[in-house]
């Protein structure tokens, strides 16, 4: 099958045509892969910030495809399903599994990390990790299910309360899936972005750009992970605010303490979803069209372009894998 592969160098991409196709194992479906996200973390990845755990690597977890057959223990009328797949499996056995914190599970297998990934013609996933699509998404949509989980749940951390102000500080394609989420909420965030293009398209999504007066945010969600961003998401935050960082930085970021203490804020990370109800709970969330935080498309030839253009443009670039 075809697959994108890094090599042993940073930013080293190719389509390899001849790459192994997967073993379909019991209580795992084939999913034919249609299309697939690019995401921060697949960029320190390729630029070797994060290592693979071996190279040649074929990485990628934002993926939706067509389950092609089903292997043993799988119901077969699941062939021809279009699929959204979860690609985080915890163990189910450990106590964070058992207390619903799946996120938590010291043995979760990441895909495209720790496990293949799914930038590849074939992937075989856990049936309980592919999920139907519903109907009225589109293609684009589909391909933003990963993602917009990962948002959907930092707002359910938060414990924000229907019509609380917020600020999204941040507006890379989290921060844009964040306002677009919150809009469907009912409220209008405010966005911090200091990226022209970036912050357009959140205020298109339904957020407000922030100015520089506006403080006193109940609820203040960091994207970023760089340190001044963080201090903004503090400085800017309501007493007894809930502050919630989502983006992961290089390195370890200083935040003042003492702001923290006079305002009584809560500092909450929030780190992908738990399994099954926050994927679940993406699925049913009727948020009108994720797909409005896509930028550029490119076919899996011009992959290395896509990654290219993932740097620069804002929006989530994405590779359609099978037509
Ligand atoms: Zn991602
Ligand atoms: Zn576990």
């Amino acid at each position: 099958m075809r697959a994108v592969v890094l090599g042993d160098t940073p930013w080293s991409l190719r389509v390899a045509d001849r790459w192994p196709e997967p073993v379909l194992g019991s209580g795992q479906v084939m999913v034919r892969v249609r299309g697939v996200g690019i995401c921060g973390s697949d960029l320190a990845l390729i630029s070797h910030e994060r290592r693979a755990p071996a190279y040649p690597w074929v990485f990628g977890h934002e993926a939706f495809g067509e389950v092609v057959a089903a292997g043993a223990g799988v119901d077969a009328s699941r062939v021809g399903q279009r699929v959204v797949i979860e690609p985080n499996y915890p163990c189910l056995r450990c106590p964070a599994c058992r207390a619903g914190l799946t996120s938590m599970c010291p043995d979760r297998v990441l895909v495209g990390f720790t496990a293949p990934g799914l930038l590849a013609e074939y992937a075989a996933v856990p049936a309980a990790y592919a999920w139907p699509a519903p109907d009225r998404w589109s293609d684009g949509d589909a391909v933003c299910a990963e993602p917009l989980t990962v948002a959907l749940a930092a707002i359910r951390r938060s414990g924000m309360r229907p019509g609380a102000n917020c600020l999204v500080v941040g507006a890379g394609s989290q921060g844009g899936l964040l306002c677009l989420a919150l809009a469907a909420h009912g409220v209008t965030p405010h966005v911090l972005e200091p990226d022209d293009g970036r912050l357009e398209l959140a205020v298109s999504l339904g957020a407000k750009a922030a100015g520089p007066d506006d403080t006193g945010f109940a609820a203040v969600f960091e994207t970023s992970g760089a340190e001044a961003a963080l201090g903004e998401a503090v400085s800017r935050a309501a007493h007894g605010a809930t502050v919630v960082l989502i983006g992961l930085g290089g390195q370890a970021t200083p935040v003042d303490t003492r702001r923290v203490v006079r305002r009584q804020l809560t500092l909450r990370g929030s780190l992908i979803y738990d399994h099954p109800g926050d994927f679940a709970a993406t699925l049913t969330s009727g948020i009108p069209s994720p797909e409005r935080i896509l930028g550029a498309s490119f076919p899996l030839d011009e992959a290395p372009e896509a990654f290219r253009a993932a740097r620069d443009v804002p929006g989530k670039t994405w590779i359609r894998v099978t037509g």
